[in-house]
């Protein structure tokens, strides 16, 4: 059966058309690379390590076509597509430097002279199933270590993203063996039977909570290892001793661009009392200053929604919540899926746009009577991705930060920006199982194994 992707600025842009990959195809994909994974692995650690800086090198004189495409196939503003593929060149070099680090660990043993050590080893196969809206470096985040630490990789991106997956797939196949990393385009059915697999040692799964929730016992019940980065509705509190211009100036950059499809954004503006009207005041003006473009121009903030059905979901939650609408409120004219960017007063925690991810351009403007107030309302949700302070308090910074229950607290910055090199993952129904990225993700795509030398 086949699929397409298409242009979300200009639907009638059909980007790419593929062929769904069935239950056989994924069965022959996983028996080939088992062999690929074992043949890489005892690969010199000097050529693996080449590889990987090789493929941050190809990423880096391909800068511009790989962002192009990810702005014409998902919408993305072209200068956000270009700060993911930098963010995946990163990647990559900082991988091809980790795996010369330390892989095993020395004990004194009981038995005198004998050697006790623990050895790191890869897992075999790796399953990678990712969302669309970052089609570059959240592929990459996986996949970089995966294959870092000796494994072969199956990747299964969203479908609305399969050409930037398969150019990306191309660029890595072109410094590493054939079989070793296979893209695996399709959609729901395609990822449950790399999911299903029992020749999939581990799943690291990026998307929904829905999905997810579902993914995780998938691999557990067949023994496998498993991690899921899962949705948010992440908050921002805004207390009354905060640098007020700095805040709006964050705040209505993570609500709105890229129109809110980040796992990151924020969704939830919280503001202390005595700053309220005022702080309200700024960011009404903040939002409907967003630059809402075309995304393939160079000063485009908010671009449009990935699909019909993204908006319709969307419009849906404003006519649901009981709130007043600040400002925007409706679908925009013309054929890309744009809505306005929204602001919406919320009357309490229990809203609509206070509890659900939307994943739009739409964020809750909420008050509160004071800085703990503020942090329960934040955590009165059953995500835990991202929250943010804006303080001018150091001491009150971190008694509250320490309360707010998510796995990345950011005082004074955006809730939506992630560092490469540092463990990235929520709490709550944001995340099951290890975190990714940094020495996390040396955990995860390796198994240890103790070792005992009695001489
Ligand atoms: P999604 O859950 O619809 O799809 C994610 C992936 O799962 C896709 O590749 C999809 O084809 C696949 N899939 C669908 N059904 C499946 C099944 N039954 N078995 C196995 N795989 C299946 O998510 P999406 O719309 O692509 O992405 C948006 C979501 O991703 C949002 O909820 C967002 O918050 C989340 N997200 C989270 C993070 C994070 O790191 N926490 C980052 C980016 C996006």
């Amino acid at each position: 059966m086949t699929f397409t992707s298409m242009n979300p600025h200009r639907p009638a842009d059909v980007v790419a058309t593929a062929e769904e990959t069935d239950v056989g195809s994924v069965d022959r994909a996983v028996k080939v690379a088992g062999p690929a994974a074992d043949v890489w692995w005892h690969q010199p650690v000097a050529a693996r390590s080449a590889a990987l800086r090789g493929i941050g090198d190809t990423l880096r004189d391909r800068l511009e076509e790989l962002a192009q495409l990810t702005t014409r196939e998902i919408g993305k503003p072209i200068t956000e597509a270009r700060g993911e593929v930098v963010r995946a060149i990163s990647i990559f070099h900082y991988y091809a430097q980790m795996l010369l680090g330390p892989d095993g660990e020395s004990y004194p043993a009981s038995l005198p002279g004998a050697w006790l050590l623990v050895r790191r080893f890869p897992i075999g196969v790796c399953g990678l199933v990712t969302p669309w809206n970052f089609p570059v470096a959240i592929p990459a985040w996986k996949l970089a270590p995966a294959i870092a630490y000796g494994n072969a990789v199956l990747l299964k991106p969203a479908p609305p993203a399969t050409q930037t997956a398969l150019l990306l797939g191309e660029i890595v196949n072109a410094h590493v063996p054939g079989d070793l990393v296979q893209v695996l385009p399709g959609g729901g059915p395609t990822g449950e039977a790399l999911v299903g697999h029992r020749g999939v040692g581990a799943i690291s799964f990026t998307g929904s909570a829905a999905v997810g929730r579902m993914v995780a016992p998938a691999v557990v019940s067949r023994g496998g290892k498993v991690q899921c980065e899962m949705g948010g509705q992440n908050a921002s509190l805004v207390l009354a001793d905060a640098d007020l211009d700095r805040a709006v100036q964050a705040i209505s950059f993570a609500a709105m661009g890229y129109a809110g499809q980040k796992c990151t954004a924020t969704s939830r503006v919280i503001v202390e009392a005595p700053v309220y009207d005022e702080f309200r005041s700024l960011l009404v003006d903040a939002v409907e200053a967003m630059q809402v473009r075309d995304p393939s121009r160079d000063e485009c903030q908010v671009g449009p929604l990935i699909d019909e059905a993204s908006r319709d979901r969307a419009l849906r939650a404003i006519a649901a919540s009981g709130g007043d609408v600040l400002t925007g409120g409706a679908a925009m004219e013309g054929d890309g899926f744009y809505l306005q960017p929204t602001l919406v007063e919320v009357r309490d925690g229990e809203d609509i746009l206070a509890q659900e991810e939307v994943f739009a351009p739409v964020t809750a403007l909420m008050r509160a009577d004071s800085a703990d107030a503020a942090v329960d309302i934040a955590n009165d949700v059953r995500y835990g991705l991202s929250a943010a302070i804006f303080t001018s308090d150091l001491g009150g910074t971190i008694r509250l930060g320490d309360r707010l229950e998510a796995g990345l607290v950011r005082v004074n910055a955006p809730t939506a920006g992630v560092d490469f090199h540092v463990p990235f993952g929520g709490l709550k129904d944001s995340s099951l199982g290890s975190r990714e990225q940094g020495l996390a993700a040396r955990d995860f795509y390796s198994e240890t194994r103790t070792i005992m030398i009695a001489g």
